[in-house]
């Protein structure tokens, strides 16, 4: 072990061993040694988590002080992340494999998502009022739902967590969060700091262990009123079917398979930095990576040749090295996963470039950044996300082509557009069907819009006041203002017959 103490939960205010006491081991993806242990969190805990949670919620007093009050908690986390960001990079590296330099531009993004939902509430968490001819107001309030279910992926675990735990808390919710198995070490962190922060007991809680226990028990409890889930698209739907029997709300952000689109009048250099980036950067384990690139037939063979060149030069190291660009993945597992479909690709006919592993890094789950060349649009490894540093290009004839094969995929989460001429910059990013379309510009995104996918990518949006959306009940009250008058059922003077009846 690499002397990380044990994980434990994060239950009612307290760090706290499973009532089971069982652990498994969480792994380093740079050695494949042991990190250290982990509590493996079952039914029993997750009752005892969504207990405290729906105390919390029920007895207050989280949702009813004063908001300024409520957000001064979210502000106080906000500094405690970035007073802990080194802490925070380092340990996502650890578990990760995420190289350095780009944990910590996440861990700042994460304390970004407390400071920004703050400020959401504060001023747009608004209801609206109707005057109704005079004779009745109507108007609406947004209520917290109650105890939040959040269940989340290994990939960039730290912002993700904090990109649901933020919008959930600020708007009044208490929570339950189940961080992926693989990626632990972040989500303790987040409990240790929101312990310092001082929240109530029991508004924040953390039950590590796996989806289909932990995770499965947290979705089917009665008293969880929604879940706000990011990870593959066949775990989510597997949580729509078993969140059905309890009617929760539910808000899925899955896979991907997305486009980035190369017109030959485009800034070639640019749309390359903008290609390079996007899938080789956090390993490629992103869910918005351009991992298909489709590039005009007249530029293909010089793009081509410039991506072979930064692909060569991208540097693969261990993870804690400031220079690093390309860590190893996250999982043996998930390195086999990839490995395997590099190989498919072989079979199916595509040409594989890709630089050797440096010497010296044959413990680690490395897998180099990968071009699949000369491939088919149909191929199952330009259909199936591959989730790792491998990228599959083709061409298109014109800009018909580019916008079929784009749509030709079950997925529509993003999709990148680069061309100099603007009129079909815009068309071809709206004729695209993804949640997200970037044109002439790498994925970066502002925490005001909204975030989400359509097709198999995922239901709903999350993001800027979209997130009120689903971490708020509307209510709509009716106010008599007048004298509006009201049908008089029963007032007639009664019948001879009916009273004879009656009598
Ligand atoms: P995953 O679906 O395997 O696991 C995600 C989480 O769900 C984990 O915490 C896991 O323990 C839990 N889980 C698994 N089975 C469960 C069940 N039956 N009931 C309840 N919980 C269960 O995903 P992953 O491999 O951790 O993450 C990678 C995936 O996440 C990729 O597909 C990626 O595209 C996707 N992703 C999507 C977005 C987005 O915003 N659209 C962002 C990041 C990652």
């Amino acid at each position: 072990m690499t002397g990380q103490p044990k994980v434990l939960h994060y239950i009612n205010g307290r760090f706290a061993e499973g009532e089971a006491g069982v652990y498994f081991r969480n792994i380093n993806p740079f050695t494949n040694e042991p990190i250290n242990e982990v509590a493996e969190g079952r039914k029993e805990d997750i009752d005892a988590a969504v207990r405290a949670a729906k105390q919390a919620f029920d007895g207050g007093p989280w949702r009813t002080m004063p908001v300024e009050k409520r957000l001064r908690y979210l502000f106080r986390i906000a500094e405690l992340i970035e007073t802990y960001a080194d802490d925070i990079a380092y340990l996502e590296a650890l578990d990760t494999g995420i190289p350095i330099s780009q944990a910590k531009k996440q861990a700042a993004r994460a304390a970004e998502n407390f400071r920004f939902y703050a400020e959401m509430v504060k001023t747009r968490l608004v209801g609206e009022a109707y005057q109704v001819n005079g004779q009745f107001l109507n108007y609406t309030v947004y209520k917290p739902v109650g105890v939040a279910g959040l269940i989340t992926p290994w990939n960039t675990p730290f912002m993700l967590e904090t990109w649901k735990v933020a919008p959930a808390l600020a708007t009044g919710n208490t929570v339950v969060l189940k961080p992926a198995e693989w990626s632990p070490l972040t989500a303790n962190k987040l409990a240790e700091i929101i312990d310092e922060a001082g929240l109530p007991a029991g508004v924040f809680n953390v039950v590590h262990g796996f989806g289909e226990t932990a995770g499965a028990a947290l979705v089917a409890h009665p008293d969880v009123r929604l879940i706000s889930f990011t990870g593959e698209t066949t775990t989510g739907m597997d949580i729509i079917r078993n969140s059905a029997a309890t009617l929760k709300k539910t808000s899925m952000e899955l896979g991907g398979k997305s486009p980035l689109i190369v017109f030959a009048d485009a800034d070639l250099e640019q749309a390359l930095d903008a290609a390079v980036w996007g899938v080789f950067s956090l390993n490629g384990e992103r869910c918005t990576a351009n991992s298909r690139l489709l590039l005009e037939q007249s530029i293909y063979d010089e793009f081509v040749a410039r991506l072979k060149e930064r692909v060569d030069r991208i540097v693969i190291g261990d993870p804690m090295n400031p220079a690093t660009e390309l860590g190893p993945l996250i999982h043996r597992d998930h390195w086999e996963r990839v490995n395997r479909y590099i190989e498919i690709a072989r079979q199916e006919g595509a040409s594989v470039y890709a630089p050797g592993v440096p010497k010296g890094l044959e413990r680690g789950n490395f897998v180099p950044p990968t071009l699949l060349l000369n491939c088919r649009n149909d191929m199952k490894v330009a259909q199936e996300e591959i989730f790792g540093p491998v990228m599959a290009v083709m061409s298109f004839a014109d800009e018909e082509e580019a916008i079929r094969l784009a749509n030709d995929v079950k997925y529509g989460l993003a999709a990148y557009v680069w061309t100099s001429d603007m009129k079909r910059g815009h068309r071809v990013a709206q004729a695209i069907e993804s949640g997200m379309a970037w044109v002439n510009s790498p994925n970066v995104r502002d925490l005001r819009i909204p975030f989400g996918g359509t097709k198999y990518s995922g239901i709903g949006r999350e993001g800027g006041h979209y997130s009120f959306d689903f971490y708020t009940e509307v209510q709509v009250v009716h106010v008599a203002v007048g004298d509006p008058s009201i049908p008089p059922l029963g007032k007639a003077a009664p019948s001879s017959a009916l009273s004879a009846e009656r009598t």
